[in-house]
């Protein structure tokens, strides 16, 4: 597509523009801008924008040798457009372009540039050789709707104090459960930030997003939770990720952000002699940040208990691990229901494996106690009797 300004273009990918609308909406302040060569130089060795930690210099390198033929023509003071999915995203205006090394920039996110290390491989490929910084406008810019729903929720039951909790609930299952009651107790409005991930891996945003909202909306006080999206663009990536959930909860209104301790970002920071986490050395980012204990199920005490309080040790606890528990559901297994709620697992293998059944009424009337020959039944609820059959403790 060509510029409607007749300008040159710039193509930038989706996470970029994900990255920008966050910078836009002033949710990922201390950075307020693309920076410049000068800037980049100064986060990169204190850490530091206006005293508050940032973890990385915040610039746009888009790669590909039309991008780069682009970049190198600009002038200062010369307006470009940013193109993004055929569709004119933003205009920018040039303030510098600069040489950057994407291996460097890599290690900057990442922490390492082991092509092994989950997003590196697709990151590395996004990134070029040319930086630009300058002030752009987007386009369309609409007010976020996170910060939309998170405001009413807010002003509907007056909320003083506010906490975030990010997740992907990929499943949801029951340690999140207990860990998103657990939250709701000690504050008066939790703002849950569903991961929204860009690569296709694991169950579709809006199984999720059902999932969640069914718990909400069923097992607590609704009006103390609201949901929103957060695109989990490569600025998220594992080494920043809690830096930036800070950041971005903080911009939002919140006043906590609470973590679960096996939070994959959590254990690279904590330095193998002390306690002293990536938390500890965060300035100048007002909000507190708590990290939940692990819950566990344990067959002595035969219930969900926090890791910290159970003392029957290792071999009679399960771990809740969302990947094993996503195996079972991907493999059609319906789970146990101490690891996930039995009519999460049935909405979710319903829409993971739809009409699957050669013939759902002769399952129902061969199988299952049913009562009259008409009721019409789903695939989620067969699951939802068979789930009772597995219940029943005679004949065991
Ligand atoms: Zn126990």
């Amino acid at each position: 597509m060509i510029s409607s300004r007749k300008n040159k273009t710039l193509l930038i990918d989706t996470e970029a523009v994900s990255a920008l609308e966050l910078l836009k909406d002033g949710l990922l302040t201390p950075a307020t801008k693309l920076m410049n060569k000068k800037e980049s130089e100064d986060v990169l060795k204190s850490g530091l924008i206006n005293g508050q930690t940032f973890p990385f210099p915040f610039i746009l390198a888009p790669s590909g040798n039309m991008n780069h033929e682009i970049l190198k023509s600009l002038k200062p003071g010369e307006e470009v457009t940013l193109l993004s999915n055929d569709e004119e995203f933003a205009y920018l205006t040039v303030e510098e372009v600069f040489e950057i090394d994407p291996k460097e920039r890599i290690i900057q996110i990442y922490g390492t540039s082991d092509l092994s290390h989950p997003g590196v491989d697709a990151t590395i490929s996004r990134i070029g050789t040319l930086a630009i910084s300058g002030n752009f406008k987007i386009i369309n810019n609409k007010i976020s709707e996170s910060k939309r729903l998170i405001d009413e929720a807010k002003s509907k039951i007056n909320a003083k104090h506010i906490t975030a909790l990010m997740m992907a609930a990929n499943p949801l299952h029951r340690a999140h459960e207990r860990f998103i009651r657990q939250t709701l107790d000690s504050t008066d409005l939790l703002v849950i930030f569903l991961l929204k991930p860009y690569s296709e891996t694991g169950l579709d945003f809006q199984i999720r997003k059902d999932s969640l909202e069914f718990f909400i909306n069923n097992f607590l006080t609704k009006n103390n939770v609201v949901i929103v999206h957060l695109e989990n663009s490569y600025i998220f990536a594992g080494y920043n990720e809690i830096i930036l959930d800070a950041i971005v909860a903080k911009n939002y209104g919140c006043n906590r952000l609470t973590i679960g301790r096996n939070h994959a970002g959590l254990g690279m920071f904590y330095d193998s002699n002390s306690d002293k986490s990536i938390i500890d050395k965060m300035v100048g980012i007002d909000i507190e940040i708590t990290v939940a204990s692990e819950y566990v199920y344990c067959d002595k005490c035969t219930t969900l208990v926090s890791k910290n309080t159970c003392p029957h040790g290792q071999h009679h606890q399960i771990s809740y691990h969302s990947d094993s528990i996503l195996e079972l559901l991907e493999l059609g297994v319906l789970p146990p229901t101490l690891l996930i709620r039995k009519e999460i697992s049935a909405h979710i293998l319903s829409k993971l494996f739809p009409n699957r059944f050669k013939n759902l009424e002769k399952l129902y009337y061969d199988l299952l106690p049913v009562e009259g020959l008409l009721e019409e039944h789903t695939e989620k609820d067969f699951y939802l009797e068979l789930m009772k059959l597995y219940q029943t403790t005679s004949l065991t």
